[in-house]
């Protein structure tokens, strides 16, 4: 990727760079490929970044929307996304976010406990709505991710566990005001195979066909997210493999004759076209190491603190100024933590106080994940 360092002086750092023209060619190939088979529906998981101008190229793309809080139900509707493509998961409803999405008519509440289901049913009995529901259910497939994102294990919190679904399904069927229209998945995040997704197709068959002998037809089955993205190699592979992707479940996920399948896809959309870019305010030579100290720290992107992830960190200035000769730095941030710490042992241009450097591919759970730890400013976003 060349950044504009030109438009970049001056502003205060750190702040996020957004590429809109990479974020609508990842767009218009997620559009090109999930075409390719029928009834395939791809939300985005608005967790990863809700920057409204990023937000409205999405929805202009056509894409719906996939929230896990009330409070994302109402920035989708207010970035103008149709509540009919709006669905909603999460553990921990509480009564105000759920009666927001019912007022809203969203598409559909995934629910993940029975208790949830009855309070669902009685909001909507109260307010003399449908509530139209998809079971999320655990099954059991190990993402091999990090501990912290993979969701599909039976150990989570996450979802009902499959043989637990014929008395969900029991209570859900004759609950009042609540219509049941499919099943619901999310086996974690940032998955580089496709081995995990393979399997749990194969566990989906195996429901399907559970469900049917009981006389349930499914309308929609939803799949989640969780398809990866390049950390280390972004300029390599700046658009994840989406027609592998969706052909991997078109071969192994048998759908029936007008089944929707439904997608959330959160990372792989804005990963790599965001990065947090930040000014070097010292270089600090220790007995044995040399530290470059970034003005941006784990408040700002806190991805590499919580869940040991790394972003390819480049100096941006050297880059544009061709320089050759190179250092080994750790790169580090401001804060009071020793986990504030962006890459040791980092091959880098020879590093100067005011260089850019781009920490890559934080365009997803970055901004968003960013706090006021420490009394610090949220960064900004510029988008070009
Ligand atoms: C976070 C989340 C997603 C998106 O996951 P990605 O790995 O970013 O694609 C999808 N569905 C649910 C239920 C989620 O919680």
């Amino acid at each position: 990727m060349i950044f504009p360092i030109e438009q970049f002086e001056g502003l205060q750092t750190p702040f996020y760079y957004y590429d809109k023209s990479l974020l609508q060619q990842t767009l218009d190939t997620i559009n090109r490929e999930a075409a390719k088979y029928p009834g395939y529906h791809v939300h985005y998981a608005v967790k990863a970044n809700v920057d409204p101008t990023l937000l409205k190229l999405i929805r202009e793309s056509g894409l719906g929307c996939d929230c896990v809080s009330g409070g994302e139900v109402e920035t989708c509707l207010k970035a103008g996304f149709p509540s009919s493509k709006v669905v909603f998961a999460g553990v921990g409803k509480s009564d105000w976010e759920i009666n927001l999405a019912l007022d809203a008519d969203i598409a559909c509440f995934n629910i993940e406990s029975i208790p949830e289901l009855e309070v669902i049913s009685q909001l909507a009995v109260a307010k003399g709505k449908q509530a139209r529901v998809a079971i999320r259910v655990n099954p059991n497939v190990d993402a091999h991710t990090h501990k912290y994102i993979t969701t599909g294990l039976s150990e989570n919190k996450f979802g009902i566990s499959m043989e637990m679904l014929d008395e969900v399904l029991d209570v859900a069927m004759k609950l009042p005001n609540i219509t049941v229209i499919g099943l619901h998945f999310h086996i974690g995040s940032q998955l580089l195979e496709l081995a995990p997704f393979s399997l749990l197709c194969e566990r989906i068959n195996a429901l399907q066909e559970q469900v049917e002998k009981r006389g349930i037809r499914l309308q929609s089955i939803n799949v989640g997210g969780g398809l990866g993205c390049d950390y280390e190699n972004p300029d390599a592979n700046p658009i994840p493999d989406f027609a592998d992707f969706f052909a991997n479940y078109a071969k192994h996920l048998k759908l029936r004759p007008g089944q929707e399948l439904h997608f959330e896809l959160g990372r792989s959309v804005v990963c790599q076209c965001g990065s947090l870019i930040s000014k070097v305010l010292y270089v600090k030579e220790g007995l044995q190491k040399k530290f470059v100290i970034l003005d941006a720290g784990m408040s700002d992107l806190i991805r590499p603190a919580l869940y040991q992830a790394h972003h390819k960190i480049e100096n941006i200035s050297a880059q544009a100024k061709g320089e050759a000769a190179t250092d080994v730095y750790d790169v580090v941030g401001p804060i009071c933590e020793s986990s504030d710490c962006f890459g040791e042992n980092e091959v880098l241009p020879v590093t100067r106080r005011g260089d850019f450097v781009a920490l890559r591919s934080a365009g997803a759970y970055g901004q968003i994940m960013a706090s006021h730890y420490n009394c610090r400013r949220i960064p900004a976003s510029l988008v070009l």
